[in-house]
């Protein structure tokens, strides 16, 4: 079942006790209560839910939840997120609940503890904000018809959308090696291209350097090989959201995708925002699935399902900013790029998530699904600079007169996600940012 109803936690009225929670601009007021893997300096991680511009540590304040379930405490003890995501939605609403009212504006046990305060809650700004888990496998969908359609017309211009994709959500298998947390600098990666009017290629620093704008979905509790998840039961399998850059080398690409898809080309970097937004705190967020045309086909039975199409989508926007070396150098603030919706893609994650399942394959606790690029109806809604610039053909210009067609070293993309809703507390994803360095020996 797709959670929709909210509770108690979802009451845009709730106050907390942690005053940075009530700034009105937070990404982490009390109705979000993301989780993540937090630590200082030297410290061995924690498990930790963001609050306000502060990080709760679970471990610590564990005792003080009431959980009564032994498996949850040991989780939260042992500061492993895969253990936590392990257990499933039922645990972490349990959880859910049980922080929110730690947190509340009245309740004492943590507010007026001085001392216990001190050691589990921690301004994030003194801590190493980590991937929330160890993430085993790594999937990338392509699950925007407009990305698709865009990108499939720069290569194809009378035929942009090959004939399978209204039926099948398309992916490849990413690297989970190179998946970093915010923050975390993008080396420019060598790799071999060809130009067209060239006949061999040849190897050295990528040219074209893009980013893209992408939700990430993780894996909860997992399937037994051979055991296929249900649409219908596809979101006990999920535990929430992040936002994602799947940084891609265009022209290492072009020169290597073509039979097996994306390789080297996309290996090399992901960046992740490291809070994950729970399913539960999205509840109020959801949207229907994506309004076909009449001319689409009707997913096949095992992708359609009622619950699905009345609220399988996230009603999340995601921005993309940039702010180049000299800006930053000058003061410059950032540039919004683009502005895109989650609720636009095609395939819901429920869907994604089943068919990845369909063949028997085993998801596990941690395994990160990302949604491919956000990209939307009208030109501000792209969700990369190949989209953006039409393969450089129409170049961005900064407010310092620098232009982009793709990114430059010292480059800094932030991806900011936030999901907004008259009568309700607005949520955020908090950052997701890399600079672009040159590459080694170049
Ligand atoms: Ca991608």
């Amino acid at each position: 079942m797709i959670t929709t109803e909210t509770d108690a936690t979802h009451d845009p009225a709730r106050r907390s006790w942690v005053e940075s929670a009530e700034d009105p601009a937070s990404d982490f007021p009390l109705q979000n209560l993301p989780l993540g893997r937090l630590r200082r300096p030297d410290e061995a991680w924690r498990l930790g839910v963001a609050i306000g511009d502060q990080a709760l540590d679970l471990g610590a304040v564990a005792p003080l939840l009431g959980l009564a379930d032994p498996e949850l405490e040991r989780a939260l003890a042992s500061g492993d997120g895969n253990a936590l995501f392990a257990l499933g939605r039922p645990a972490l609403r349990a959880l859910r609940a049980a922080v929110s009212a730690l947190l509340e504006r009245d309740d004492a046990r943590l507010r007026d503890d001085a001392a216990l305060r001190a050691r589990a809650l921690l301004p994030q700004a003194g801590l190493e904000l980590g991937l929330p888990c160890a993430i085993g496998d790594y999937t990338d969908y392509y699950a925007s018809v407009h990305h698709a359609t865009n990108v499939g017309r720069l290569f194809r211009p009378d035929n942009p959308l090959l004939p399978n994709y209204k039926w099948i959500p398309i992916g490849y298998h990413g690297r989970a090696s190179s998946i970093v947390p915010t923050g975390t600098p993008v080396v420019r990666p060598h790799g071999q291209t060809k130009a067209d009017d060239q006949d061999a290629p040849t190897f050295g620093p990528c040219r074209l350097l893009d980013y893209e704008v992408e939700v990430g979905a993780f894996v909860g509790a997992g399937n037994a090989l051979g055991a296929p998840i249900p649409l219908a039961r596809a979101e006990d399998h999920l535990v929430g959201l992040v936002l994602v850059n799947d940084w891609s080398a265009r022209d290492v690409q072009k020169w290597e995708y073509q039979p097996l898809g994306p390789f080297l080309a996309k290996s090399f970097a992901t960046t992740i925002s490291p809070w994950v937004v729970t399913l539960d705190a999205l509840a109020p967020f959801r949207a229907p699935a994506f309004a076909r045309d009449p001319g689409d086909p009707r997913p096949l039975p095992y992708l359609d399902d009622p619950d699905d199409q009345r609220a399988g989508a996230f009603d999340v926007a995601v921005e993309c900013w940039l702010a180049s070396a000299r800006m930053r150098a000058e003061g410059v603030a950032p540039v919004r790029l683009s502005r895109g919706r989650l609720a636009d893609m095609y395939w819901s994650f429920g869907q994604m998530l089943a068919h990845h399942a369909s063949n028997g394959c085993n998801l596990r606790p941690g395994d990160l699904l990302a949604s491919g690029t956000v990209s939307g109806p009208a030109k501000e809604h792209r969700g990369c600079l190949l989209e953006l610039t039409v393969r450089g053909q129409e170049p961005i210009t900064l407010p310092t007169g620098e232009v982009r067609r793709f990114l430059q070293d010292g480059d800094e993309v932030t991806l900011r996600g936030r999901c907004e809703r008259p009568g309700l507390r607005s949520i955020g994803f908090g950052p997701c940012a890399g600079v672009v360095v040159g590459a080694p020996g170049a």
